[in-house]
């Protein structure tokens, strides 16, 4: 036995989100661990960062603008950068507003971004896995919002569990190629999304957060690009369908 599982030197890597938070740690992770990392993002010069970080390091890494509700943008990305072996679709939103006040346009946005962006580059990249024949993995991100409800959270609720839906069915589906499809539900982590919640809303997320979790502490963008990694490389050959919760061990209700 080696740790050479972990090893992703050969493989190509897509990341959306890839600009911030959880998407930037986990694309400059699957660089160190050896991915060639294309990186998608709206934001041009988050994108530009990121990039910056993982040449900084060593690694090797391509940027695509884009909206990843627009499927052709990202299906022309997907295409352009070859036989994929790893897919990460993180880019999402935060959204809130109570149930009698939630309008057609916030629920259209908030499915338009979190499931439909989430399906389109899970689509996108099973196909080119498919074509490849690469026996990719493919890793979605949901939430610790999934299963549990919060004032408030009903349109990012319901996208996420809709992540997991596409996550677990398309694990059925694509299993026979020899692509794993899992899921990353983490907790609270500080992150710029968290960072711009209402200071004092933020200042009770993290302490419960912290009076919760075994662990003591909020969690930050690289524990979950940890478990991305994971699910991305050869440790985790015989696993699919499943849903990765780093939430520092709190029970939700
Ligand atoms: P973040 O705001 O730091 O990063 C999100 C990134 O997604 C940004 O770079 C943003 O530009 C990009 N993005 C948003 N809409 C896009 C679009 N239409 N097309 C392309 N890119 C788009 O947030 P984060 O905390 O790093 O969140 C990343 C993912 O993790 C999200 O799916 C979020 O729902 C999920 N998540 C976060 C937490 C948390 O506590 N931070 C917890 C659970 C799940």
């Amino acid at each position: 036995m080696t740790l050479s599982a972990y090893d992703l030197t050969g493989r190509t890597a897509f990341v959306t989100g890839a600009a911030s938070g959880i998407g930037r740690a986990t694309a400059a992770l699957l660089a160190v661990a050896g991915a060639t990392v294309h990186c998608a993002d709206l934001d041009e010069r988050g994108l530009k960062e990121t990039a910056a970080l993982i040449a900084r390091d060593g690694g090797t890494a391509h940027t695509h603008a884009l909206d990843v509700t627009d499927r052709a943008a990202l299906a022309a990305a997907v295409r352009s950068a070859g036989p994929l072996h790893v897919m990460a679709a993180i880019a999402g939103i935060m959204h809130t507003s109570p149930v009698l006040e939630t309008r057609d346009e916030d629920l259209d946005r908030v499915l338009a971004v979190n499931f439909k962006g989430v399906l389109y580059a899970c689509q996108e990249a099973a196909r080119s896995m498919i074509a490849s024949g690469t026996r990719g993995s493919i890793i979605t991100m949901a939430s610790g919002a999934m299963d549990t409800a919060s004032p408030g959270l009903l349109c990012y609720s319901v996208a996420k569990a809709a992540v997991v839906q596409l996550t677990k069915t398309l694990a059925t589906e694509a299993g026979p190629h020899g692509i794993r499809v899992n899921a990353v539900a983490p907790g609270w982590i500080r992150t710029p999304m968290t960072d711009r919640h209402e200071p004092a809303a933020q200042e009770q997320a993290e302490a419960a957060m912290v009076r919760h979790s075994p662990l003591g502490r909020v969690g930050e963008a690289e524990d979950i690009a940890h478990a991305v990694l994971h699910l991305a490389s050869d440790a985790s050959l015989f696993t699919t369908g499943q849903i990765l919760r780093p939430n520092g061990g709190v029970a939700m209700p």
